[in-house]
């Protein structure tokens, strides 16, 4: 297959490249001998466009998506990035929006349309669930949810086109889901992938090729820096780009032009964060596999999962910077973790603060026991976003976190 993807190893090859900065802001063609251009692309923040005739306005109708008139719609360093995104995925196109959620909520309107039964698998963004909760009671169909891939076989939808929406890797287990298994289960099925785990450029197989849509949150890996909220969308289906265009284009959504302006800032430094991001994971996963009051380490295709070494393997290059761990009883976590000095408890993962959180305090609190249960989480499984810290700083922090406590 051609697929302009396999061009590119690395997102600073990428956006040097001079044929995808056609787009560009940044300057003027480089055989003009012009001195004194700025590095970075001018943050504009007009709202609108002027157009100097009626025929330049019908030129704007004819090719919408591509081209600016209303900041609803798009703007130029939005049209830059969608370049990007869009060159990192096959070519296909892609649709910008002010966060992961609202890049998911548009997903969900548009696929959801006519359909009876929406199927979710394995742990899912508990505001993606909330979404598809109220989706489904809205429109009628029902909506099944399965912890397990295994539990497939008990389900009798095979003959259907069910709207499936999953997240590989998933969060906080780390566990993959193939999508290629489910496109040969479900061929009639229309896929949605949340890829905001595995991060830009990390994937071996396209998997952007078995989804029907393919979603992420920008505000992770991608911005980096805890300081932009952003999402994407990129459409393989043919003809479904234009429905997610149109919905962003009448129910807002957007992302804004500084946002724009750093995520572009963000996908200049992409490699080296990820690169030393990845470096001080090993480390981290040196530390915790040693230490006898670490029960259970989940990463990757490795340790406790490493029963999906070759489905991970197969699939991708890298397994991030994020390691869930359970600790022993003898630890006391409530105590420790507000002694450590650089690892921030926080949300959010994949930026170059290592962030720290017990999901059962942060993202699932108030749930109860039995709750927590289901989804295997307890008081004892730490989250840990690994950043760019020097590596003592966080193995330190580790120490601190993991002191004998019991006494
Ligand atoms: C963070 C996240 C989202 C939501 O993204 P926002 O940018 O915070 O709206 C969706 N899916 C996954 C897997 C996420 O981690």
């Amino acid at each position: 297959m051609d697929d302009p993807t396999q061009d590119f190893k690395t997102v600073t090859e990428l956006i040097n490249a001079s044929h995808l900065s056609t787009n560009s802001t940044i300057g003027a063609p480089t055989h003009i001998p012009i001195h004194g251009l700025p590095l970075v692309p001018s943050i504009n923040l007009s709202a609108a466009y002027e157009f100097s005739s009626i025929d330049s306005l019908s030129q704007y109708y004819s090719a919408k998506t591509a081209s600016v008139r209303y900041g609803r719609d798009s703007s130029q360093l939005v049209l830059q990035l969608e370049t990007y995104i869009s060159a990192m995925h096959g070519g296909y196109p892609c649709c910008l929006f002010q966060s992961g959620m609202a890049a998911i909520n548009a997903c969900i309107q548009v696929a959801s349309k006519g359909r009876s039964t929406i199927l979710t698998i394995g742990a899912c963004y508990r505001k993606t669930l909330g979404l598809i909760e109220k989706k489904s009671a809205e429109i009628g169909a029902s909506h099944i949810h399965l912890e397990n891939f295994e539990e497939i076989h008990l389900l009798t939808l095979q003959k259907q086109d069910p709207l499936i929406l999953i997240e590989s890797p998933s969060n906080p287990f780390l566990k993959i889901v193939d999508i290629r298994r489910l496109k040969e289960i479900f061929p009639d099925s229309f896929l949605i992938l949340d890829a905001t785990l595995q991060g830009l450029l990390n994937d071996k197989v396209g998997l952007y090729n078995f989804a029907d849509l393919t979603v992420a949150s920008c505000t992770k890996y991608i911005g980096g820096h805890n300081d932009l909220l952003a999402g994407y969308v990129v459409a393989s289906l043919p003809g479904i780009y234009q429905d997610i265009w149109e919905t962003r284009s009448s129910c807002g959504g957007i992302i804004d032009n500084l946002s724009a302006y750093l995520l572009l800032r963000s996908l200049r430094t992409y490699d080296i964060r990820i690169a030393t991001q990845l470096r001080n994971t090993e480390l981290v996963l040196d530390f915790l596999s040693t230490n006898p009051l670490v029960e259970h380490i989940y990463y990757p295709g490795r340790f406790d999962n490493s029963h999906e070494n070759e489905v991970f393997s197969d699939l991708y290059y890298h397994g991030g910077s994020l390691v869930t761990f359970k600790v022993s009883d003898a630890v006391s976590l409530e105590a420790s973790i507000g002694t450590l000095l650089s690892t921030k408890m926080a949300p959010s993962f994949g930026s170059v603060d290592t962030l720290i959180e017990i999901p059962a305090y942060m993202s699932h609190w108030g749930k109860s026991k039995k709750e927590l249960q289901t989804l295997g989480l307890d008081h004892r499984t730490v989250r840990l976003s690994v950043g760019l810290e020097p590596s003592d700083y966080i193995i330190k922090d580790l120490y601190r976190l993991l002191r004998h406590d019991s006494c």
